[in-house]
């Protein structure tokens, strides 16, 4: 049996963190990734990351309180404010260290990290590495756990990439470690671990129209979930205004934070005409524009009814070369356009999953020694609604806590997981996955993950209403009915991912139910949530946490309260 003090689950941005954080204090942990570290979504992250740094030539005073402020009331007043003090607290920190560690960012012309617009902010707070930012953060992070793997403590760090968690294993409110099966054979093994961090990432592919890479599903978060660990405000589901039409490509933020464009068919910069968008316009938060595009679309002004325009041109050639190489890339290879001559074609998509594994401003879940931090996490610092560039700096920071507190509660708790727990669970896998194999079911699994992602695409979407939603949950449950007579066709054990692929399915289903579910209760309109039949924000009924828990009669929603004490609710003006 592999025993390891702690293991991450996840070799994004918040795993490979909590890593370097474990390692700092000399605890022997391994790194358990499906994909290689490097290929995780974090690379694609492309606009930037948020700290009141103030380091814009034309001068503007910030604060990690401004900071707070801005990132409490883009969450629509429903982040946990002393979680939010803490991450803009912590930002510069962690930012300076990635400098230090050599993280290539952006300068302004006297040799400071670069910042630009991004949501919420109104003025330049988003650190940026050209385009490219999660990538350059990610193998930054990435020479660090190189660094700790080739010292003369090598035993101390492990990476096991291509490696599939398929179970947490917890025995009397306490986790013991997990179970993975090593893709290049197909086998499952134990990890016994002292502590587990889950570092996964967000739920994308939930929704038919994500910007999320092929590997952002719901089963990261429904792993633990089935353990009876609950899921946190789950039908907080962020739309990104700027997706290339057809295939959801991410087309920054950044893009408007350099000065771009929405236009609609008139050529006219529609977001003058919405009472929540005239001021800020195009730099706006993320829901409003998202809202206010479908608008446009729905009312005949956008292109063939769906899409609108993201127009760069006038920003020149040289800053496009610059400032946004990765977008112009994307936009000559996936739709034929040159930013530099022509507008791009973008429509809203899913992009960011604001629930997730509840945890406290530790990273701590109601089970011991069981850990959560990055996207799959919820905190919860971005409430019901996230500011662009405040994810990465999640990771970073709430990583960096996550390893500290796994650390605290290794040295000086002295857990000792239970290699019987261990066994029987991996007893119980091992069954799970000849079923798998073995069912010679009549419904094909591509089939049903396309149709999951274009009912919750449709019916719990941009715009909700209780009717659509209603149809939405019973049908997310007909298609976990059907899931269970599925087939797999590859009955191989190497690199097998018709069986992974339908893995990953069955914990898209178990999260749409919640996200649904979670939809529906909730009557009224906040951040990302919009119900066209409760079109106000609602304090007084729901100023609260979802929270979502497994029990054998199916999912029961309970509520918590929201941690205030700094800054009142107000009305959301712009
Ligand atoms: C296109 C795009 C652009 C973005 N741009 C920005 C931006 O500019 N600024 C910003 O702040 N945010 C941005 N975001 C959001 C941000 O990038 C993510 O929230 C963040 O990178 C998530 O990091 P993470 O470490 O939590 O997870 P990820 O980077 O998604 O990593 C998840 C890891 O978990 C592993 N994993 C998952 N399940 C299993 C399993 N069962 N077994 C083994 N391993 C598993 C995966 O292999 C992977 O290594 C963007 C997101 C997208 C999709």
């Amino acid at each position: 049996m592999r025993y390891h003090q702690a293991v991450v689950v996840g070799g994004g941005l918040a795993g490979l963190r909590a890593a370097v954080a474990l390692n700092q204090r000399n605890i022997k942990v391994a790194v358990i990734s499906k994909v290689h570290p490097i290929r995780s979504h974090s690379n694609s992250a492309q606009g930037g990351i948020n700290a009141p740094l103030g380091n814009h030539p034309r001068g503007c005073v910030d604060s990690p309180e401004r900071h707070a402020f801005d990132t409490i009331k883009g969450s629509d007043y429903l982040a946990d404010q002393d979680a939010v003090m803490r991450l803009t607290k912590d930002a510069a920190k962690r930012i300076i260290e990635l400098e230090h560690w050599g993280c290539p960012f952006s300068r302004t012309i006297d040799g400071k990290i670069a910042q630009r617009p991004f949501g919420g902010a109104g003025f330049p707070r988003t650190c940026y590495a050209a385009d490219r930012t999660g990538k350059y953060i990610l193998h930054t992070l990435w020479e660090q756990i190189i660094k700790y793997i080739h010292s003369s403590e090598r035993e101390n760090m492990t990476v096991y990439d291509e490696w599939f968690v398929t179970s947490i294993v917890v025995k009397d409110g306490v986790c013991h470690g997990v179970i993975a099966m090593d893709l290049d054979t197909g086998e499952l093994e134990e990890f016994k671990a002292d502590a587990v961090i889950f570092a996964t990432g967000g739920s994308g592919r939930v929704y038919k129209n994500t910007t999320n890479s092929l590997i952002s599903t719901g089963l990261g978060v429904a792993i633990p979930f089935r353990e009876g660990i609950p899921l946190k405000d789950m039908e907080f589901i962020q739309f990104h205004p700027t997706t290339l039409y057809g295939n959801n490509i991410l087309m920054t933020e950044g893009c408007r934070g350099e000065g771009g464009y929405l236009l609609n068919n008139k050529g006219e910069r529609f977001l003058a005409n919405y009472d929540d968008s005239r001021k800020a316009m195009e730099v706006a938060p993320r829901d409003i524009i998202a809202r206010n595009m479908m608008r446009e679309i729905l009312a005949g002004r956008g292109f063939e009814d769906a899409y609108l325009h993201l127009d760069l041109r006038h920003l020149g050639a040289e800053k496009i070369n610059t400032r946004l190489p990765g977008i112009r890339e994307l936009a000559i290879n996936f739709v034929n356009v040159d930013p530099i001559d022509e507008p791009i074609p973008v429509q809203p998509g899913m992009h960011y999953t604001m629930g997730g594994i509840d945890t406290n401003i530790n990273c701590e879940t109601i089970v011991k020694g069981f850990y959560a931090a990055g996207e799959c996490a919820c905190v919860s610092v971005h409430g019901a609604n996230r500011l662009g560039g405040n994810s990465l700096l999640e990771t970073v920071v709430f990583g960096t806590i996550a390893g500290e507190s796994a650390a605290d509660y290794i040295l000086e708790e002295s857990p000792s997981s239970s290699e019987a727990a261990l066994k029987e669970k991996l007893g119980q896998q091992k069954i799970v996955l000849m079923n798998y194999l073995d069912h010679n079911g009549e419904e094909n699994h591509a089939k049903i993950k396309e149709e999951l992602g274009t009912v919750m695409k449709d019916k719990v979407g941009i715009f909700r209403k209780k009717e659509k939603m209603e149809e939405a949950l019973e049908e997310v449950r007909k298609l976990k009915e059907r899931y269970k007579d599925i087939k797999i066709i590859d009955k191989g054990k190497r690199m097998n991912f018709d069986l992974i692929w339908a893995m990953e399915l069955g914990g898209n289903l178990e999260v749409a139910e919640v996200i649904t579910m979670g939809a529906l209760k909730r009557e009224e309109s906040r951040g990302s949530h919009y119900r066209l039949d409760f079109p106000e924000r609602d304090d007084k009924n729901w100023l609260k946490h979802t929270v979502a828990f497994s029990t054998p009669e199916g999912v029961k929603l309970e509520y918590k309260d929201v941690t205030l004490g700094f800054y009142e609710p107000r009305e959301r003006k712009y």
